[in-house]
């Protein structure tokens, strides 16, 4: 079986790497470089914080788990951290935080509430709100370093035969009849192929169109600031009422706020930094002082790949042979095992019973 995956993020290079330990031929074709796109601004947060309905929560968890396995089958991990996730809000809404970790809590998902001191023994840079009585630890969630995991996954799956082709667009879906039998790419050349697997994330509509198949999509925007080295100590991801952070290598720090995020509605790296930028740093200088004065090196915008109804779209597309679609928000959680549930699905048939909800035909029109 030959698959061609359009687009090399984390979703096409994770199926690229699992359909080529399947004995699927795999050849990839990515417009820019791999893991340019969103994946290179996703925050990297592995969580199953306040994903719903159940089945969506389940898939996330699973997706966690699902680099614990990757790390221990790669042996050497070091775009994985099983370093938690810490979160507060301001004391007025302290009963929001302890209601929402009972209803985690019930789906068997662990949530621990930490005096300040406590959260100074795990993050001793971290300043606590003195008004703050109670954080809450999600002890299961964690961070990759997506860029870097991409790869891994691309080198894994090239030692396995896969061709990668880097800065070469796909124009078009090629079909016969109803049946999709390959790409042509922006240079005019046909490569034909059994199946073709779209993770062209946040342009999913665009390709899917040429095939003659509406995918909606909802795409919202992202904007994040990365610090220089900061001499501070950081390893979780840690929610504020009006600030996130995480860590970023050699002492860096990624910030950001839901508040801005389309502050600065432009696709790629930002320059100059807008005040905005500076907004955001500061915010989190009072939770983590050991950032003050530390410039900002950058600052990147993207668009979330959301399909129309925020949900996971995996599957092969109805009315379409040899189309499957990988499409979805949070793929930096679900990535890895979203990757091996598809290639089982594109190389043996093997319907994982987690996908029920996702299929295409639920949202696509051909
Ligand atoms: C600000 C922000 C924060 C986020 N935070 C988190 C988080 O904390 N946790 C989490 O789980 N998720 C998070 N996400 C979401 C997550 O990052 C994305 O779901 C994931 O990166 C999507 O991966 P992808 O491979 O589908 O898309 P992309 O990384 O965009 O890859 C798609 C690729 O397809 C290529 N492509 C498109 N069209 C063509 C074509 N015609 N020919 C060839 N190539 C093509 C593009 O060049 C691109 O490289 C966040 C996203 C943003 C923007």
């Amino acid at each position: 079986m030959k698959a061609v995956i359009v687009g090399g993020g984390i979703l096409g290079t994770a199926l690229a790497y699992r359909l080529t330990t399947e004995g699927v031929d795999v050849e990839l074709f990515e417009a820019g470089r791999l893991g340019g796109a969103t994946s290179a601004v996703g925050a990297g947060w592995l969580n199953s914080g306040g994903k719903e309905p159940f089945e969506y929560h389940i898939l996330n968890v699973h997706g966690m788990a699902e680099y614990a396995t990757l790390a221990r089958e790669f042996g050497h991990a070091p775009w994985y951290h099983a370093s938690g996730n810490l979160k507060w809000t301001t004391s007025d809404k302290a009963d929001e935080i302890r209601a929402h970790a009972e209803r985690l809590r019930s789906w068997g998902y662990p949530v621990e509430l930490l005096s300040p001191k406590r959260v100074n023994e795990i993050e001793p840079c971290l300043r606590v709100p003195d008004d703050v009585t109670q954080v809450a630890h999600y002890p299961w969630e964690g961070l990759a370093d997506l860029t870097q995991l991409i790869g891994a996954l691309a080198q894994r799956a090239s030692a396995n035969g896969a061709e990668i082709h880097t800065n070469t667009r796909v124009a078009s879906l090629v079909t016969e009849g109803d049946q999709v039998t390959g790409v042509t790419l922006a240079d005019g050349t046909t490569v034909s192929a059994d199946v073709v697997a779209m993770c062209t994330g946040r342009w999913s509509d665009e390709v899917a169109r040429t095939a003659g198949v509406d995918l909606p999509m909802a795409p919202s925007l992202g904007f994040n600031i990365y610090t220089g080295p900061a001499p501070v100590v950081l390893t979780s991801m840690v929610h504020t009422p009006d600030v996130n952070f995480r860590p970023d290598g050699s002492g860096r720090v990624m910030a950001r706020t839901k508040e801005f995020d389309d502050a600065v509605p432009i696709d790629g790296a930002v320059d100059p930094i807008p005040d905005v930028g500076k907004e955001i740093l500061a915010r989190a200088v009072k939770y983590l002082p050991g950032l003050e004065g530390v410039p900002i090196e950058g600052a990147r915008v993207a668009y979330r790949s959301i399909p129309g109804d925020d949900r996971p779209v995996v599957g092969q597309v109805p009315g379409r042979p040899g189309l499957y679609l990988l499409v979805t928000h949070s793929g930096g959680t679900m990535g890895p095992l979203l990757g091996r549930l598809a290639a089982l699905d594109i190389a043996h048939g093997e319907r994982d019973t987690r996908l029920a909800r996702f299929g295409p035909g639920r949202i696509v029109k051909v």
